[in-house]
């Protein structure tokens, strides 16, 4: 999976301080314009760190992720979660070169069994889970509701999905205990040997309304890769050894400096600068890296659409076994319902049997 050079119009700016032209040499000095003061929400920009060979988008998320989990009203750390996963799934899809899926699914034996959340491009997100009510409900009791422990232990799997003409690609990692930007920092680490770090936030926000409160769900993010030109450069200090015995020591590799400066950035970003609709995207990219300069392109716009469609259900129905079809009829009817946007389908059995239609 290639999230370098995404899909972006090959027009970008610059963006310094009050249009003072970015001075790389006496001689070129690069037009610049100020960050945009406010970023629309539901959006993704990326940008560019050319002296450092850095790479990365900040995704800002408002009524996408407020409409998914209001939806669902499920209990609210695994609203969170999957919050998380939701910034985590268009930070990677929205990256995909050509036209496709991403399909992000965590499998673990947390009281959060399940995360599953798809994007379609250019722009399309839909996102649900399955979780065990009373696992849950006694994290929270025991207030030990964190993304490791809802999400205990299994797998992190990405899909990428580019229509029928090309084979799905899936990449696995583990999940054991961590967070999910921790597994997607391993991910990068040994499936793609690229060094990269993301910041994923998701909060509550109480906006005073006529009537009272009202309550909204806001989330962002930050992705940061290290992409030179030259490949020795990528150099990984922080691969786990695997399987080396205890007490042997294993070489140190030294990271590139470039990269240990824009780790370095990263972590000082708090959730509050992803999610805040008063720091706009192209501030925080401007407050991380103005020093090498910092170029931003053109932003691509998230909606939250769910795929479903009583033509594809009918055709998932109708690959079932007969034996299948007549234990899920109820009350004389077939009643299937999405558990991603809760549409609910009804068929007569007879509309369903294989021969049909
Ligand atoms: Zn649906």
């Amino acid at each position: 999976m290639t999230t370098e050079s995404p899909r972006i119009s090959a027009t970008a700016d610059y963006i310094g301080r009050m249009n003072t032209p970015i001075m790389t040499s006496p001689e070129f000095a690069i037009p610049s314009r100020a960050p945009a003061v406010s970023t629309p929400d539901d959006t993704v920009l990326p940008f560019e760190v050319a002296a450092l060979d850095l790479r990365g988008r900040v995704v800002r998320l408002g009524p996408v992720v407020d409409e998914i989990l209001e939806k669902h009203a499920y209990p609210k750390p695994v609203a969170k979660l999957l919050g998380e996963a939701i910034v985590l799934t268009v930070m990677l899809g929205s990256a995909l070169k050509l036209d496709g899926r991403f399909i992000l699914q965590t499998q673990t034996d947390g009281p959060v069994g399940l995360l599953v959340v798809d994007f379609t491009t250019p722009g399309k997100v839909r996102a649900c889970a399955r979780f065990g009510k009373e696992g849950v409900e006694a994290a929270i009791a025991a207030g030990k509701a964190t993304a490791g422990a809802l999400l205990g232990k299994g797998h992190l799997a990405m899909t990428i999905d580019q229509g029928a003409d090309t084979s799905r690609y899936q990449g696995l990692v583990a999940l054991d205990g961590g967070t999910l930007e921790d597994a997607a920092h391993e991910y990068f680490l040994r499936s793609e040997q690229i060094p990269t770090r993301v910041r994923l936030a998701v909060a509550e926000e109480f906006l005073a309304t006529g009537g009272g409160t009202r309550h909204h769900w806001r989330a962002g993010g930050i992705m940061l890769q290290f992409l030179p030109k030259s490949a020795d450069r990528a150099r990984i200090a922080d691969l786990h050894p695997g399987d080396a015995p205890e007490g042997v020591k294993l070489p140190e590799v030294p990271e590139d400096d470039a990269w240990v400066q824009g780790r370095a950035l990263i972590e000082t970003v708090e959730d509050v600068e992803l999610i805040d609709p008063a720091i706009s995207s192209e501030r925080l990219a401007f407050r991380l890296f103005h020093e090498p300069g910092v170029r931003v392109f053109k932003t691509t716009d998230v909606h939250a659409e769910c795929s479903c469609s009583r033509e594809s259900v009918e055709a998932m129905l109708k690959s079932f076994s007969q034996d299948d079809r007549d234990h899920m009829v109820e009350d004389g009817k077939i009643s299937v319902t999405c558990e991603f946007c809760s549409a609910n389908y009804v068929f007569a059995p007879g509309e369903v049997d294989a021969k049909a239609g």
